[in-house]
């Protein structure tokens, strides 16, 4: 089995990133991926923060770096990787049917959806409550939805749904928005977004499928018919699966130095699993270009 330069956890812009700059100091890198190319950033309808372009969609992005990882001779491996093993300086990542072995190892897993923690939640996935408004949003057209948080994903969310659906409701529990300010503007410009603040959903209700929800205005009760939720509250991490290798803090980011470097030497992580004041793109990337150039000086030393 070949052994390779760095095995990348991780096809996100960090991981994408950081293939991108070993393959092109001639290291050989394989990257591994169980879900999408492109990580969350693909998913992303507009991106207008991206130095040096004006506008362009996450998926675009994402589609680029791939393509240009690819041209510089990068592996692709399609699977989940469950654990990291360091034995006589080698790592061997296994995955669920496979497994890969190389010098150094990248941990560039992202994060996940957070939940909304309302009773019920689980068993209207797909039935009314969606975590990605580009997968779903379709399914909505000249409806009503809803959808909940404040971020920059939020608002992103509403902006585009408001494009596709009659009436969408921009549902946060504080009046102030986390949002980039300009983001926030477009959408209280929108005729069709009706924001409600401070706001918590409290219930979801539905036989089937999800047909409205409750939520709690400063005290007070109110329902909103609805078939379709979005939620956009944040993100979570989880690394407990390679916690022998890595340190994690209490929300479960990776610890690391400046320059990504984990407590096991030769193992680095970027990206939004990092533990780190400030996640964007922008600064994904970044840590894909630190790691792979951290990489680069402990396989030549
Ligand atoms: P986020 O910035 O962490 O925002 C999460 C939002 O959900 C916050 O408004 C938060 O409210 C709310 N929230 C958290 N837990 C909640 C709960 N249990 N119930 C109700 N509301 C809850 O997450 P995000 O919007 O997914 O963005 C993640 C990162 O990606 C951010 O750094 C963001 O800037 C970045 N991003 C960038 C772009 C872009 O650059 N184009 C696009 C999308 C995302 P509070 O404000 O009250 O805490």
């Amino acid at each position: 089995m070949a052994i390779y330069d760095s095995v990348i956890i991780g096809a996100g812009p960090a991981g994408m990133t950081a293939a991108l700059y070993l393959l092109r100091s001639n290291k050989t890198v394989a990257i591994i991926e169980k879900n999408t190319f492109g990580g969350k950033i693909a998913l992303a309808h507009n991106v207008e923060n991206y130095p040096g372009k004006i506008k362009m969609s996450g998926i675009d992005f994402s589609d680029t770096l791939l393509e240009q990882i690819t041209e510089a001779g990068c592996d692709f491996i399609y699977d989940e990787a469950l654990s990291i093993k360091k034995e006589d300086g080698t790592f061997t990542v296994e995955c669920t049917s496979e497994s890969a072995t190389g010098k150094t190892v990248i941990l560039a897993v992202g994060t996940e959806n957070r939940p909304l923690g309302v009773e019920n939640e689980e068993k209207y996935i797909g039935k009314g409550i969606s975590y990605c408004a580009l997968c779903d949003g379709a399914f909505y057209k000249d409806k009503t939805v809803a959808v909940i948080g404040g971020g920059n994903t939020a608002v992103g969310d509403a902006l585009m749904l408001s494009e596709i659906a009659k009436t969408v409701y921009l549902i946060h529990r504080r009046n102030e928005f986390r949002a980039e300010p300009k983001v926030v503007e477009n959408v209280k410009a929108k005729e069709n977004i009706k924001i409600v603040t401070p706001a918590k959903v409290t219930k979801l209700n539905g036989e089937n499928v999800l047909e409205s929800i409750e939520i709690d205005v400063e005290g007070k009760a109110e329902t909103i018919s609805t078939n379709g939720v979005f939620v956009a509250i944040g993100l979570v991490c989880s690394l407990s699966q390679f916690a022998e290798s890595i340190d994690v803090d209490q929300g479960g980011y990776a610890n690391s130095e400046e320059n990504c470097l984990t407590k096991t030497e030769g193992l680095f992580v970027a990206g939004d699993c990092r533990k780190k004041a400030v996640r964007q793109l922008t600064t994904a990337v970044s840590d894909g270009t630190v790691a792979a150039i951290a990489a680069y000086e402990y396989l030549n030393r």
